[in-house]
């Protein structure tokens, strides 16, 4: 940890050190050791959010803590690997709102995911930034030697399923925005605070797997184009809350496209789709067919009268 803020110790010994787990010896050292269980190897993934590009700055310190966390893990689970610890990066603007209070209460957001998920901090660096508030997590996590769950796996014939339901955050956004008028504070709810599908068991079943941060329709693009396959996804598939649906004739393209997700985006063999389901539904994960993996390239989503639908854009922007 370099010294770049006044008080830098201070500021992690009252806000990080409490978080510390073990081999991360109380944040007293310049890095921190972690154990794999035996026959394991590491994941690692990294995701950074920057102030006003994936938060806002009024949003509460304690969720932008959980949606750094969960962001993370929600990559850990599109992995299928079962996360241990992180290492946290703050590069913090002065003459902000960005003071003790914020980060006690950013840190509380913290401890609180920390405990549901089982997981603790390494280590990081603090720095001052002429910018925006930036915050970076590297998450750390196992699964059985070669065992990772891939992008490049689906086969032309294996549906394509996704978990929980799609486009809340999207329109939880709008709503921050001031853009949507008559959204839930619940879509408020999903746009801050994800819920990451780790625990599952899913090496075997699936042929590809990744989580949804862009975007169904170009998170997809990303699977065929590793797995050099096209796929076809149906629109009336689509698993949406009545929230949403609510929004549909609106903002049909706003949720068709969504975004900040976190749900897993799968493929699966016909032969295995029984032992998806069964363990979805094992852990209380709910879990939609919204469409089939084809020979070709590319992504189509395709109306209910079976036309592809045409869209003026094809990802996410968070902003
Ligand atoms: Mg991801």
């Amino acid at each position: 940890m370099r010294r770049q803020l006044m008080g830098e110790f201070d500021f992690i010994a009252r806000h990080f050190r409490p978080l510390a787990g073990r081999g991360a010896m109380e944040l007293r050292n310049d890095g921190a050791t972690m154990s794999l269980p035996e026959g394991g190897e590491l994941v690692l993934s990294s995701d950074t959010m920057v102030e006003g590009l994936h938060f806002l700055p009024d949003d509460p310190p304690y969720t932008v803590a959980q949606k750094l966390l969960r962001c993370n893990l929600s990559d850990l689970a599109a992995m299928g690997s079962r996360p241990q610890h992180y290492m946290l990066n703050v590069s913090v603007p002065s003459g902000r709102h960005y003071n003790e209070d914020w980060f006690t209460r950013f840190a509380a957001g913290l401890a609180a995911d920390q405990k549901q998920y089982d997981i603790s901090l390494l280590g990081g660096d603090t720095t001052g930034s002429p910018s925006p508030l930036m915050l970076n997590v590297t998450i750390l996590g196992s699964v059985r030697q070669g065992e990772a769950l891939r992008r490049d796996g689906a086969q032309p014939g294996d549906g394509v399923w996704v978990t929980g339901s799609l486009g809340r955050a999207a329109l939880g956004l709008q709503v921050r925005l001031g853009k949507l008028n008559g959204g839930k504070t619940s879509l408020v709810e999903a746009y801050r605070v994800p819920t990451p599908r780790i625990g599952l068991s899913l090496y075997g079943i699936v042929s590809a797997a990744m989580d949804i941060s862009d975007g169904l329709l170009q998170d997809c693009g990303h699977i065929a184009e590793e797995s050099g396959v096209g796929i076809t996804l149906f629109e009336e598939e689509l698993p949406f809350a009545p929230e949403v649906m609510a929004h549909m004739e609106t903002h049909r393209e706003m949720i068709l496209l969504g975004g900040d997700d976190y749900e897993l985006l799968m493929t699966c063999p016909v032969t295995q789709e029984a032992a998806l389901q069964a363990h979805c539904k094992e852990h209380d994960v709910p879990l939609t067919k919204v469409g089939t993996v084809r020979e070709g390239r590319g992504v189509a989503m395709l109306d209910k009268q079976r036309r592809p639908i045409n869209f003026s854009r094809t990802g996410w922007q968070h902003f």
